[in-house]
């Protein structure tokens, strides 16, 4: 089936229109400054670029400005929008209710927006990319697609806080994990490369701009390092992970800041920017620690102290690890990064082969021949997850 992929936020909209069988994808792109004045930038793959300047006041605006180029006889890729077989939305959070992808009727945008006080900034940027292809799209088919859902397999133990359980009751307060999608697939993709084995347990290590790891037993999450809100686990390319909250009341106490601005420190200034102050791209790190710049350096190096830390603790929690797996745009492209995290985790069975290592974007095995837990590079689909969940639902 052909599915267009929706990742819609406040004022930008990504999409990407693809074969849900073939995987092959005939256009993408992304309206940015929607509300502000709009830009859109449109691919398709063997084409220039197209950058339009389209006024964007709403969601309903950059939706159809994406309809509108995908049907355009010249940079177009269909003729009629009856072509779109169903549309699939990336909605952060799910909460509890959602353990998969759903069909959008009534009754799921009523759950989506119980969850708007659990995912504030990105759950009514996703309603907004949902209710403009409603309106514009009535016939066709939506679907949506939690970034929680995937993690609604951990047990208690994994996603309850230590804090007076009615705040779980009453509140839902507890782990919930981000990167779902994006878990789902590589670690269904680690099953199959170790041959579909009756019983595994495997690590993946999504390693991008937000960062996060999960374990996962036959299958299924078992463990996240992300938490309520897609703050905590380890530093982030600005996220400060977990922070011990006796923190926020000496800094708010010192500085005069509000829970907003802390939280905005937390978020935005933090993680490896926080501590080099030189940026939050891992590129520019590795370029300034190479130069000599030792807080760049000190960065690096915590990141992947933690990281290690997280793959010992679910190794353990799980009794074992058959498989390691990078993914995104660290864990996918950066040689370096691998290889640091793997070195010293021979203790528990991990070998990588320096020269398979030396591999960006492709899906490999870089384990030595006699490692006894697999490595894999594994790049990340989200988009197609999304779409191969739409198109089952939509055939129904
Ligand atoms: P997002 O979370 O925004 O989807 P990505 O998964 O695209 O982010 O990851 C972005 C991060 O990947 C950036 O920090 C960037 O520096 C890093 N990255 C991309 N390529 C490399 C590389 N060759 N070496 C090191 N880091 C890289």
């Amino acid at each position: 089936m052909k599915i267009l992929v929706i990742n819609a936020g406040s004022s930008s909209l990504k999409y990407q229109f693809m074969d849900s069988d073939s995987g092959e994808v005939f256009a993408k792109g992304l309206c940015e400054r929607i509300g502000i004045d709009g830009k859109l930038t449109h691919k398709v793959p063997g084409r220039d670029d197209v950058k339009n300047d389209i006024a964007m006041p709403t969601h309903n605006e950059a939706i159809q400005a994406v309809l509108d180029i995908m049907v355009d006889p010249q940079k177009g890729v269909i003729a009629s929008t009856d072509e779109i077989d169903a549309v699939g939305h990336r909605v952060l959070h799910g909460g509890a209710a959602f353990t998969e992808s759903c069909i959008i009727d009534d009754k799921c945008i009523e759950a989506i927006k119980k969850c708007i006080p659990l995912g504030p900034l990105h759950n009514p940027a996703n309603l907004m990319g949902i209710e403009a292809c409603q309106k514009i799209m009535p016939k066709t088919p939506q679907v949506a697609v939690f970034d929680t859902a995937f993690h609604m397999t951990m047990p208690p133990k994994a996603y309850i806080y230590a804090i007076p359980y009615e705040y779980y009751e009453k509140d839902d307060v507890r782990r919930y994990g981000f990167h779902g999608t994006s878990h789902r697939y590589v670690s269904a993709r680690a099953v199959d490369m170790l041959g579909n084995p009756a019983h595994s347990k495997i690590i993946c290590c999504h390693l991008g701009n937000g960062s996060s790891l999960s374990a996962c037993i036959d299958g299924k999450c078992a463990d996240t390092s992300m938490g309520l809100g897609p703050l905590a686990g380890f530093p982030m390319g600005t996220r400060s992970g977990d922070v011990d909250a006796t923190i926020l009341e000496y800094l708010m106490g010192r500085y005069g800041y509000d829970i907003k601005e802390m939280l905005n420190i937390l978020n935005k200034k933090s993680g490896v920017l926080g501590i080099s102050g030189v940026s939050s791209d891992f590129r520019d790190l590795d370029d300034a620690a190479a130069k000599g710049n030792e807080r760049a350096q000190l960065a690096l190096d915590k990141f992947i102290y933690e990281v290690k830390k997280f793959i010992g603790a679910y190794t353990t929690a799980m009794g074992g690890v058959d498989a390691i797996v990078f993914t995104a745009g660290i864990g996918e492209n950066s040689i370096d990064m691998r290889e640091k995290i793997c070195e010293g985790l021979e203790c528990i069975g991990v070998k990588l082969d320096k020269e398979k290592n030396n591999v960006r974007g492709k899906e490999v095995d870089v384990s030595a021949a006699d490692s006894k837990v697999k490595v894999f590079v594994i790049p990340t689909n989200e988009e197609l997850m999304i779409a191969m969940d739409t198109a089952s639902l939509a055939k129904n």
